[in-house]
């Protein structure tokens, strides 16, 4: 038998959603413990092994310091990164903090912010792993499907790049046979910008696609925006719209912006 793979799961800014994700795996687990030995993945397993690793998930973006400089350490001690998750490619929900004073944000959600320690520490910026490191896999979605996880892991296994879908959803919503909410109802649908690899899950229980995989290949921002605009949609509900998910990447910004 070959020697199973090293991987580590680890958490930065984020929900831990992507992680939740992973252990969604519950079926598949006893094939994927043939193939990879978990060394570290603080939310599933007691006790956990410092690297090197040969394939490391790291869920959330960089908000502090301290995550900096853990990531840093991480990359070091990994041969392959995943950005694991919409937080860790594009920035996502975290990232709407940096359009927003910190403590507007904060007494949002939280009455007395003065006892959260993350405000002393924290920067300003909310930023993407790639900010700061080398990313060898990017692992879209908020959070990705257990089945892109899957192919991440059995890919590494074959030493073979993941294939990992960046055409629109758009795709795989016709694939369902959807009707399209966006042209028949006039609905703000960003199926056209977004990466597939969801199945199209939102607009086939009619529900429009807010963009949580972040940008498709070549998409074109601008044009959806304008389709927004034609249908009634007000010009900060369009902002919102591509904020929320991936509004520092460069594909969204023009459009995240709105200044
Ligand atoms: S990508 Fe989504 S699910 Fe994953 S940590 Fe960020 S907010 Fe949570
Ligand atoms: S409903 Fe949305 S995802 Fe589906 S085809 Fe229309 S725009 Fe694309
Ligand atoms: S349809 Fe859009 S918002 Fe829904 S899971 Fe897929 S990418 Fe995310």
């Amino acid at each position: 038998m070959t020697e199973r793979l090293k991987i580590a799961v680890v958490k930065m800014t984020g929900c831990a959603g992507c992680q939740m994700e992973f252990l969604r795996l519950e079926e598949e687990m006893p094939f994927v413990l043939e193939i990879v030995d978990i060394r570290y993945f603080v939310m599933a397993k007691r006790e956990n092994l410092e690297g090197p690793y040969d394939l490391t998930f790291v869920e959330g973006s960089v908000s502090t310091p301290r995550e900096l400089e853990e990531l840093k350490e991480l990359r070091s001690r990994s041969k392959t990164l995943v950005a694991f998750g919409d937080c860790a490619c594009h920035g996502c929900v975290p990232s709407i903090l940096n359009w927003m004073p910190p403590d507007v944000a904060a007494n949002m959600v939280y009455p007395n912010f003065e006892a959260i320690h993350s405000k002393k520490e924290s920067y300003r910026k909310i930023c993407p792993l790639d900010e700061f490191v080398t990313v060898d896999i990017y692992q879209r979605g908020c959070p990705p499907h257990k089945n892109t996880i899957l192919e991440v892991l059995r890919s590494a296994t074959l030493g073979i790049a993941p294939f990992l879908r960046r055409h629109p959803v758009c795709v795989e919503c016709k694939l369902r046979e959807n009707v399209c909410i966006l042209t028949f109802e006039k609905r703000p649908c960003m199926g056209p910008v977004t990466a597939a690899g969801c199945g199209a899950i939102c607009p086939t229980v009619n529900r429009e696609c807010e963009g949580c995989y972040g940008p498709m290949s070549d998409a074109n921002a601008q044009s959806l925006a304008q389709k927004f605009s034609e249908i009634g949609l007000p010009k900060d509900h369009v902002t919102r719209k591509f904020r929320k998910y991936a509004g520092i990447t460069s594909a969204f910004a023009k459009e995240a912006d709105n200044r």
